[in-house]
């Protein structure tokens, strides 16, 4: 019977932020195994988040690119937005992969295990993981073990929409794109009742991962995708099939939802990542918050030996995110409009702190403030008149 202090389980974002962490702690010397599936070898994501100078969730040698713009397209046109104090960037998951590897191999008593987890069972004084038919045990288990796409939730109770997108790594033959500016939001295509938007991050005037995106409750068949973007790079683009290459492809799928989802799993079970709530639900960004959250349970775990003590954001933010998820899901068409305003309307400093649970209660009136009111007004209404999404 192998015992170890902490086990990670699922080596993803969430489990190897948790043990980079917990490396560069006082508990750097804990018996540590972390297991995934997978060998982590493929650059199977990229990872974008803002971030101030002082709170970057990466050594920033990792970051590939970082921009001070946003732009945002739509009815009114192009908007472009400095994001000082904030910049964005992005990591390659490859990268981190190989980041957190090289830093784990410095741990003492830190291994790691590919095999599938066939299930994790809690227990008084440890919980047991069992591993293609062999148990470890651990006086704390993390559990991160997501297979996106294949998520769940109660949708008579909770809003259970996706971020969905297929994107594209091009080069073009002719200098397309504008690298000092992420194009956070083109809305540039059509709508068809949900919202769909284009998402661009240009390494150079050649070079940019395009991704068709869609804040929505179903999945499209995987065809649309392609169609969609493909028509997105010739009609607003300008490109023929000539003009460019396709390098490499990434797609995805993003739970987001009000579901509140449990942190514990029992005495010794710990929920991480997506399965512990880290993602965003009216965004589906994660990254950054995943980081934070892995800081905070090495803290808690040094603080009061054991990884229990973390604090929650306000309420206020899940009730914000059911609003908007209602609206997306029942009038899809509002998205773009809304989020334009909300990135017209608003210094881009206090909405990136609101996305970030950051604001006063003050500078969140200022944001309601700031997007048509008789759609959240509905949405809330129904919410709590009809008691379901
Ligand atoms: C393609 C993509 C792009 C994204 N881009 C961004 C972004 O730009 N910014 C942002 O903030 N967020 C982004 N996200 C959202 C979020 O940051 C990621 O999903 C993040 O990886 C979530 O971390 P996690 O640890 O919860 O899940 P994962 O990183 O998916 O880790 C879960 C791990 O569990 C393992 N696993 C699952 N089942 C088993 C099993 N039975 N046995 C063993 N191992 C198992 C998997 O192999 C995986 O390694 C993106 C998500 C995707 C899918």
């Amino acid at each position: 019977m192998e015992q170890y202090d902490y086990i990670i389980a699922g080596g993803g974002a969430a489990g190897l932020h948790l043990a980079v962490a917990l490396g560069r702690s006082s508990l750097r010397n804990a018996r540590i195994l972390i297991i995934d599936k997978d060998t982590k070898q493929q650059n199977d994501r990229t990872w974008c988040f803002w971030h101030t100078a002082n709170d970057t969730p990466v050594p920033k040698k990792l970051l590939r690119k970082s921009w001070q713009v946003f732009s945002v397209i739509g009815e009114k046109g192009e908007l472009d937005i400095t994001l000082s104090p904030y910049t964005y960037s992005m990591i390659r998951g490859l990268d981190f992969y190989a980041h957190a590897t090289e830093q784990l191999q410095q741990l003492p008593n830190c291994r790691r295990l590919v095999g599938t987890i066939d299930f994790i069972e809690d227990g008084v004084e440890s919980a047991t993981v069992v591993v293609d038919g062999t148990p470890f045990h651990g006086k704390y288990v993390f559990d991160s073990l997501i297979v996106p796409g294949s998520f769940s939730i109660d949708t008579t109770k909770y809003h259970f929409l996706k971020q969905h997108f297929y994107g594209v790594f091009v080069r073009t033959r002719r200098p397309v794109f504008q690298p000092h500016k992420a194009g956070f939001f083109d809305f540039r295509v059509p709508q068809y009742g949900v919202m769909r938007f284009v998402y661009t991050l240009p390494s150079s005037e050649t070079e940019a991962l395009v991704e068709y995106t869609l804040f929505s409750a179903d999945l499209l068949p995987a065809e649309e995708y392609r169609q969609e973007l493909t028509g997105y790079l010739h009609r607003v683009l300008g490109l023929e099939d000539g003009d460019y290459e396709v390098l490499e492809s990434e797609d995805g799928v993003i739970p987001m939802s009000d579901y509140p989802f449990p942190r514990r799993g029992g005495e010794r079970i710990l929920y991480t990542g997506t399965k512990g709530g880290r993602v965003k639900g009216s965004t589906g960004f994660a990254f950054h918050r995943i980081a934070r959250d892995a800081a905070a349970i090495v803290n808690s775990l040094e603080e009061h030996g054991h990884p229990f003590a973390l604090s929650e954001p306000a309420p206020r933010y899940r009730a914000f995110d059911a609003m908007l998820l209602q609206i997306l899901y029942r009038h899809g068409e509002l998205g773009a409009p809304i989020f334009e305003q909300l990135f017209r309307r608003n210094p881009i400093d206090r909405l990136l702190r609101f996305l970030n649970e950051q604001t006063s209660l003050r500078e969140d009136i200022a944001i309601m403030a700031s997007v048509p009111w008789w759609p959240f007004i509905r949405a809330w209404l129904r919410m709590h008149v009809t008691g379901h999404p």
